[in-house]
């Protein structure tokens, strides 16, 4: 319990600043949250007018962004069928990509679902951490890494459909754009932007031990907690989450992924999970630290994997 005192108020003091060579700006990354968890969105439920609208939003800034298309457009429809809704629809994964300097025939995909649980009951579940904050990041990703091109190419999906059954994932594995064996890693971000304890967890590294080092290291330098965890080979956690979203479907390819994201709050999959309970300075820090690994690993990737 002291030591948890202890963190925390280290965490209070030091959480005023980001690291000095901070590359995502916060004002923006709020500015995405806000707009896409706004009513307006009506919780961006598959198919639905909301989720039309929130791909539209997301297609006009990789747009603006200078991001590259595949086949001439960023929109990757697909069609499925959901058995435990008994119902058809028709999704749209919102796909971009950036050309890597060293490697552009090798691929990392970062990837935010975008769509959410809509109204019910006649209330909006606007989505707020679920995951406009994933998207938030994932576009502030996009701005910063095309105008800092990796060594690798880096492609940006935001999946439709997660939340009925990780489907806009399924069919961008099943219909790839790239060949599969190119793709090296998924970085997912699926809720990123509060917790109590300001603990994050970073979970994958027990499926590829090589991952890990890279993110000890870069941890120290951050006013919040990377945790590891929630997968196996450690059963010992309470759960496990390698197929809570949709870096799982990238695991059942064998492709490495790791997975950001923090513990279920009160509001998740609540009409509550709104922008006000969002944790900007967490949110910010969260952020930088997800585009910081990924920066890493995409310089030492060759190092780091060979055998
Ligand atoms: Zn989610």
């Amino acid at each position: 319990m002291a030591l948890k005192i202890f963190t925390l108020i280290f965490s209070c003091v030091s959480s005023l600043a980001l690291p000095a060579q901070s590359s995502l700006n916060k004002d923006s990354l709020l500015a995405h949250v806000r707009e896409l968890s706004s009513d307006q969105y009506e919780g961006r439920r598959t198919q639905e007018a909301g989720n039309l609208l929130a791909g539209e939003y997301i297609c006009r800034r990789f747009d603006a962004f200078g991001l590259k298309q595949f086949g001439g457009s960023y929109i990757q429809p697909f069609r499925f069928y959901s058995r435990w809704n008994k119902q058809a629809y028709e999704g749209r994964n919102i796909i971009g990509y950036c050309r890597g300097t060293d490697h552009p025939e090798q691929y990392i995909v970062l990837s935010a679902h975008y769509d959410h649980e809509g109204v019910r009951n006649g209330e909006i579940y606007n989505g707020a951490d679920d995951n406009a904050s994933g998207v938030g990041a994932l576009l502030e990703m996009a701005r910063f890494l095309s105008r800092n091109p990796p060594r690798h190419s880096v492609i940006f999906a935001a999946f439709d459909a997660e939340e009925i059954g990780l489907r806009g994932a399924d069919h961008f594995l099943e219909e790839p754009p790239v060949p599969l064996n190119q793709i090296l890693l998924n970085i997912n971000m699926d809720m990123i932007s509060r917790n109590a304890g300001r603990e994050l967890y970073a979970v994958g590294t027990g499926y590829n031990p090589f991952l890990r080092t890279p993110l000890e290291n870069i941890k120290e330098r951050y006013p919040i907690t990377v945790s590891f965890g929630h997968e196996q080979p450690q059963p010992a956690h309470s759960d496990d989450w390698t197929m809570s979203s949709d870096h799982g479907k990238f695991h059942q390819k064998n492709i490495p992924f790791l997975y950001f994201g923090v513990e279920d709050h009160e509001d998740y999959h609540k009409p509550t999970d709104d922008y006000e309970r969002i944790m900007p300075d967490f949110y910010a820090q969260a952020a930088e630290f997800i585009l910081e690994s990924l920066l890493d690993l995409d310089k030492h990737w060759e190092r780091l994997t060979r055998r």
